[in-house]
């Protein structure tokens, strides 16, 4: 009997990864790719000797990439190999503060301690309440489908039904992180934690404190190769298993015969199958795929706000700083401000907290010899329309006088190489709408139950997985997301 086909419209981490997942499971698998390179959002670049990665830089659950080869039946370190970081991040404060967080627990919590005065039995408590919300939110929010009645019948999800008071979702991250600590710069360290899914502090759920206990307990890793190698590595995986990628192949329809897929378009050209999964953002499949069928859109879905953007200068740097490791954070003096201008504002805050990921700390080859390659990077709003090239000169200028003060250098007389990539860049190399960067936002209180399910409930076959969909952004829910929707195709 022939092998059923499915069409994969994205070769992101989740269309890779769902690929390799339907072949393994029997399927015969072909991805279209609107750019010339796989990995979406998660890409590369060389300029002047430097290598950038150009999306994420952090890496947490690794154990879901190394899965998929071991599902295929070969040994995960012929491919992609990583090593845990002693310490996850550094992070440098306006009033001269310096913290490192160690992996270790126990050395964090003493250095969290000593850093902050806030006694160590409040940072032990807020761990096992993070710890807590993990237990019981990760077998039915993040590893499942949340739209299919099976999840519900299941014992896990009862348990976690009847635990569903303590995951703390009427509360704002910054309002119980505020009544943990006393400390102002212990609730900063912990209200940082809603920009992993681009989301607000000071209005997302409490429940998104479980991302500590993702970070920290399971921790941080680097990959041999830089953070493209896990493309790499999969593609290279899903090859020999028999994937067909098609680049330069961007999608122009999803055609539908009635409510039923019947194949896609590209290049006006109809390739046949009964299950697409789209792995192009959710409000981009619809507006843009489907753009004749809008009774079949969800709409309510579509409306809601999206997460937030970035803005990223990549810097060759002529120097090499020892007071930086490979994840560096500065704090804003004021954090509320800062994402007020975020949220309320939709423009940039003059104090921004910077992000600073310096990949050749632990792949020398990644910059010139004595050099550095630096990728600097602030949250900024979805894209709606904003002079960008204004609120980039006079946030390059911010963040150069910051760095340059809190580390004692000139910065601006250190850059050799720069490039920069702003909201309006990343919607259009990787059909983000508003360039967010993970979906929907999370600032509701119901946010994880409002994301667009892996399955259309209005078009037979067609089948979504990615950031923009259940269980969330990142990398490791993009990989949740392609076993929600395998499993749920076959
Ligand atoms: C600056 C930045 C920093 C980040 N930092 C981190 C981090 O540190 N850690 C982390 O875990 N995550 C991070 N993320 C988030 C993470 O990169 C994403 O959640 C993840 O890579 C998204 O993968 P995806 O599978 O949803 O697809 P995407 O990467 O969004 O890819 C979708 C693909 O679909 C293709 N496509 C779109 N339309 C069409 C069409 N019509 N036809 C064919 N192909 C099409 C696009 O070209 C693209 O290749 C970051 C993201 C960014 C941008």
């Amino acid at each position: 009997m022939p092998k059923k086909k499915t069409l994969i419209i994205g070769a992101g981490i989740a269309g890779i990864a769902t690929a390799i997942r339907l072949t393994v499971k029997g399927y015969d698998v072909e991805v279209f790719e609107a750019n010339s390179y796989p990995g979406g959002k998660l890409s590369e670049f060389e300029k002047d000797g430097f290598r950038f990665d150009t999306g994420p830089s952090l890496l947490t659950m690794p154990q879901y990439v190394d899965e998929l080869f071991t599902l295929a039946g070969k040994q995960p370190s012929d491919y992609f190999n990583y090593q845990k970081l002693d310490v996850v991040c550094n992070y440098f404060y306006e009033d001269g503060n310096h913290i490192k967080a160690y992996a270790d627990e126990a050395k964090f919590t003493t250095e969290l301690s000593k850093a902050t005065g806030e006694p160590e039995i409040n940072i032990k408590k807020y761990a096992e309440n993070s710890r807590n919300i993990y237990n019981i939110t990760n077998h039915v929010f993040l590893e499942r489908s949340l739209h299919q009645l099976k999840t519900y019948l299941s014992w896990n999800t009862v348990r976690s039904i009847l635990h569903l008071p303590q995951i703390d979702a009427m509360r704002t991250m910054h309002k119980a992180n505020s009544r943990f600590f006393k400390d102002d710069r212990a609730v900063q360290f912990f209200d940082r934690y809603a920009t992993y899914n681009g989301s607000n502090p000071y209005s997302a759920p409490a429940t998104l404190n479980v991302i500590p206990h993702i970070e920290q307990h399971f921790g941080a890793y680097f990959p041999d190769g830089g953070m493209y190698s896990i493309i790499t590595a999969l593609v290279k995986l899903a090859e020999s298993l028999g994937v067909k990628f098609y680049y330069n192949s961007p999608v122009d329809e999803i055609a539908l015969d009635g409510r039923k897929v019947k194949g896609i378009k590209v290049n006006g050209e109809l390739h046949e199958a009964d299950t697409v999964v789209s792995n192009m953002d959710v409000w981009f499949t619809y507006h843009n795929l489907l753009k004749d069928h809008p009774k079949l859109h969800p709409q309510k879905i579509l409306q809601q706000e999206r997460s937030s953007s970035a803005l990223i200068f990549y810097w060759g740097i002529n120097q090499q700083l020892a007071q930086l490791d490979l994840h560096n954070i500065f704090f804003s003096a004021d954090y509320k401000a800062e994402f007020n201008h975020i949220w309320q504002e939709k423009n940039i805050y003059r104090d921004p907290t910077i992000y600073l990921n310096i990949s050749s700390k632990y792949k020398s080859d990644d910059a010139p010899a004595a050099c550095e390659n630096w990728f600097v990077m602030i949250n900024v709003p979805a894209n709606t329309g904003q002079d960008w090239d204004g609120l980039i000169a006079n946030a390059r200028k911010n963040i150069i006088d910051k760095l340059s003060r809190l580390l004692g250098e000139d910065i601006n007389q250190l850059i050799i190489s720069e490039s920069t990539l702003d909201p309006r860049g990343i919607e259009s190399k990787t059909s983000s709408y508003q360039g967010s960067i993970y979906g929907t936002s999370s600032n509701s209180h119901f946010a994880a139950f409002l994301r667009h399910a892996n399955k259309s409930s209005k078009i037979d076959g067609l089948y979504f997985c990615g950031g923009s969909v259940h269980p969330g952004g990142g990398i490791p829910l993009c990989l949740l997301s392609a076993k929600i929707v395998s499993d749920w195709v076959a």
